[in-house]
């Protein structure tokens, strides 16, 4: 199974991402974990990235496709994958697409979970309390809100006009919200016009 979730931050694509994860039985590749991944390393990349990522705007195209697609080489991604934070634009959109088809492996199904922002300012105010990711303060939040609706929203109608698109209501508990993501991904016509 090839999928890719959206949702803004913190529609908890990530937390439903590692249930997926044992379920489909592929790995789950999230753009925001290998980015603070290469912060924590503290490589040129991850040097590069810090100061975009908190201040909310999106590290640039180049990086995060070279990051993706080094990962999407790794042995434990030829199953599949659950694709968490990319794509964040349209630039990335026609970049995956052409990644994908490069290597002959088309996507299955998109997968967006749908909160609206109260809930999000919400969320995201307790994982700053609980985690204390910098880019989860209420401004920073507001901000990749904001970056979210002008450059992420164009993602998704890209894929509702290819036919792939499924929307899930990411209100509930996770259980509820896991349950709703696999009926979608059972309903979901594997996109026999990609193949
Ligand atoms: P969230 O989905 O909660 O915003 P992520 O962990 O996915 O959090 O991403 C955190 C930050 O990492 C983003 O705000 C952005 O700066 C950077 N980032 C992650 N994925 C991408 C991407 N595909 N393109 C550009 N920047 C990205």
């Amino acid at each position: 199974m090839r999928l890719v979730l959206l949702g803004a931050p913190g529609s908890g694509k990530g937390t439903q991402a590692t249930r997926l994860k044992s379920t489909l039985g592929v790995p789950h590749i999230s753009t925001g974990d290998l980015l603070r991944a290469a912060v924590a390393a503290g490589t040129p990349l991850g040097l590069k990235a810090k100061a975009v990522m908190e201040a909310g705007q999106l590290v640039s195209d180049d990086i995060v496709l070279g990051m993706l697609e080094q990962r999407l080489a790794q042995a434990d991604a030829q199953a599949g994958f659950i694709l968490d934070g990319y794509p964040r634009n349209l630039v990335q959109v026609q970049a995956l697409d052409a990644l994908l088809a490069r290597l002959r492996r088309p996507l299955d199904a998109v997968v967006k979970l749908q909160v609206p922002s109260a809930a999000i300012i919400a969320r995201t105010a307790l994982r700053h309390q609980a985690e204390g990711r910098a880019d989860d303060d209420p401004d920073t939040v507001r901000k990749r809100l904001a970056v979210y609706a002008e450059q992420t929203a164009p993602v998704a109608e890209h894929y509702t006009r290819a036919g792939t698109l499924r929307v899930v209501d990411g209100v509930g508990s996770l259980d509820e919200v896991f349950a709703r993501i696999m009926a979608a991904l059972s309903a979901a016509p594997v996109a026999a016009t990609a193949r």
